[in-house]
C-alpha cells in the first residue's frame, strides 16, 4: 500500500508498515508475529475481552505518530511540533463525545486500568471508602483487589448478587451504601452478563452523597452501537477500554460532565501518566469513526443476538449458565454439570482451538468459564455458527477429537483478516 499525503506534503509517499522489511531485519520477532496471526486465525477467540481491530486501526497504530512525544493536551503541550498530533487528539475527543453523548472525553488513558486509576485520583483521597462489586462476583482487579493499587490505597466494600437469581441485589447495594457511606460507588464488572441498572445505582449514590463511577470497559462497544443502555446520563465518570467490543486499539478512555473535565484531565496527565501515545490516540479516533457507522450498530446488535444463542446452546448442553443467559456479549457458565471445573475446561477447550477464560463463580471456590462473542461476530459468524460452537464446546470438553477439525473448518470459512 502506498499513500501520497495532502497537498502541503505532496512530496511524501508513505508505504505503511513494511512486514517484509521487518522479516529481513528481525526474523525472530517476525516469526512470533506470523505465528500469533496463525494462532488467531486457526482457533476461535471466545475470550470476552478480545476482538479483531480493522486494518485501518492497525495502520494508525503502526504509523510514525508512534515517534511523537506529546505531554499535555492539544494546544498546551510540553513539547514542540505537536500541531498535527493535536489534530488527531482533537478528532478523537470530538468523535468520542459525539458517539457517547458526553460533555467531555479524555482519550489518553493507556488502558482500562489506567482510566480507573485516574478516575479514583480525580475524585478520591487515599483511605476513602468505595463500594464496588466484590471480586468473587465479577469485580475487576481495580475494584479493590488487595494485589492492586485500588485495594491498597482505598477501603473497598464489595456488593454481591442474589444467590437465587445471580442478579445484582440492589437492596443489598443500598444497605451497604447506607452503612459504609462510600465516597464513590462503582458499577461494572468483568463477568456479569446483564446490564447494570444505572438509574438504580445513581439513586443509591445520591442517597449517600457518593460519586457514581461506571466502569464500562466491557460493554462500551455495545453502548456505541446502541445495543446496551448508556451509563453516560447517570454516572459522574465513565471509564472504558477501547479494545473490547469497541474494536479499537488497546487503550482506555474516560467520559465525564463539563464540571469534572479539568479534574479528570489533570488526573490522567500529569498525575498518573506521562506522554500521550499519539499513534494509539489516532487509532482510537479511527475506531470511534468506525463505531459511529450503521454497520457497527448492526455488528453490536449481532454480537448480543449471537451471545443469546450461544448461552441457550450451552444451557442445552448441560452447562449451568449464570443468571440464566445474557443481555450482552458475555456469558459466564459453570461446566461442573459436565464433570469438569473451569480450569480443566479451559485446557481441554484450548486443545480443540476454542480459546476462552476461566472466571470466579459466585459460590464455592471453583472456577467457571467466561466467553464472549465480539471476535467471532467480527469474523462474520451468525446464530447458526453460535449454535454449533455450543455443541463443539461440549464435545471438546468430552475430549472428542473431531471438535478440533470442525473448529479449523469454521475458521477457514470466517477468516479474521480475509486476504
Ligand atoms: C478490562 C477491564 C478493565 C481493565 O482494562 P485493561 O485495559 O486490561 O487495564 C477494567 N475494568 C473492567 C470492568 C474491565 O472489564
Amino acid at each position: 500500500m502506498s499513500v501520497t499525503a495532502a497537498p502541503d506534503a505532496a512530496h511524501i509517499t508513505y508505504h505503511g508498515a513494511d512486514f517484509e522489511a521487518l522479516r529481513r531485519q528481525d526474523p525472530q520477532i517476525a516469526e512470533v508475529i506470523l505465528g500469533e496471526l496463525g494462532r488467531q486465525s486457526d482457533s476461535l477467540q471466545l475470550i470476552a475481552a478480545e476482538n479483531f481491530t480493522s486494518p485501518a486501526v492497525l495502520a494508525a497504530l503502526g504509523s510514525p505518530l508512534a515517534n511523537k512525544y506529546a505531554e499535555g493536551y492539544p494546544g498546551a503541550r510540553h513539547h514542540g511540533g505537536c500541531e498535527l498530533v493535536d489534530a488527531a487528539e482533537r478528532i478523537a475527543v470530538e468523535r468520542a463525545m459525539a458517539l457517547f453523548g458526553a460533555q467531555h472525553a479524555n482519550v489518553q488513558s493507556h488502558s482500562g486500568s489506567s482510566a480507573v486509576l485516574a478516575a479514583y485520583a480525580a475524585l478520591l483521597k487515599p483511605g476513602d471508602t468505595v463500594l464496588a462489586m466484590g471480586l468473587s462476583y465479577g469485580g475487576h482487579l481495580t475494584h479493590g483487589s488487595p494485589a492492586n493499587f485500588s485495594g491498597r490505597w482505598f477501603d473497598f466494600v464489595g456488593y454481591g448478587i442474589d444467590a437465587d437469581t445471580g442478579l445484582i441485589d440492589y437492596e443489598q447495594v443500598r444497605t451497604l451504601a447506607r452503612h459504609h457511606r462510600p465516597k464513590a460507588v462503582v458499577c461494572g464488572s468483568i463477568s456479569y452478563p446483564r446490564h447494570p441498572d444505572y438509574a438504580a445505582f445513581r439513586e443509591i449514590a445520591d442517597d449517600v452523597g457518593a460519586y457514581l463511577i461506571a466502569d464500562a470497559a466491557h460493554p462500551m462497544g455495545l453502548i456505541a452501537g446502541g445495543a446496551a443502555p448508556s451509563p453516560v446520563p447517570y454516572a459522574d465518570v465513565v471509564c472504558a477500554t477501547t479494545h473490547k467490543v469497541l474494536r479499537g486499539p488497546r487503550g482506555g478512555m474516560i467520559l465525564c460532565g463539563a464540571e469534572l473535565a479539568e479534574r479528570i484531565d489533570r488526573a490522567v496527565f500529569p498525575f498518573t501518566q506521562g506522554g500521550a501515545q499519539m499513534h494509539t490516540i489516532a487509532a482510537k479516533a479511527v475506531a470511534f469513526g468506525e463505531a459511529s457507522t450503521p454497520a457497527f450498530s448492526t455488528y453490536a446488535h449481532q454480537v448480543v443476538a449471537n451471545a443469546r444463542v450461544l448461552a441457550d446452546g450451552l444451557a442445552a448442553e448441560g452447562f449451568a449458565v449464570l443468571t440464566g443467559g445474557t443481555d450482552t456479549h458475555l456469558i459466564s457458565a459453570d461446566p461442573a454439570p459436565l464433570g469438569v471445573d473451569g480450569k480443566t475446561a479451559r485446557g481441554r477447550l484450548a486443545a480443540a482451538g476454542l480459546v476462552l477464560d476461566t472466571c470466579a463463580l459466585p459460590y464455592g471456590d471453583g472456577r467457571g468459564i467466561r466467553l464472549g462473542t465480539a471476535a467471532v461476530t467480527t469474523q462474520g459468524m451468525g446464530e447458526a455458527e453460535m449454535a454449533r460452537i455450543a455443541v463443539l464446546l461440549a464435545a471438546a470438553l468430552r475430549e472428542n477429537v473431531k471438535a478440533r477439525a470442525e473448529v479449523l473448518e469454521m475458521t477457514r470459512r470466517f477468516p479474521p483478516y480475509p486476504g
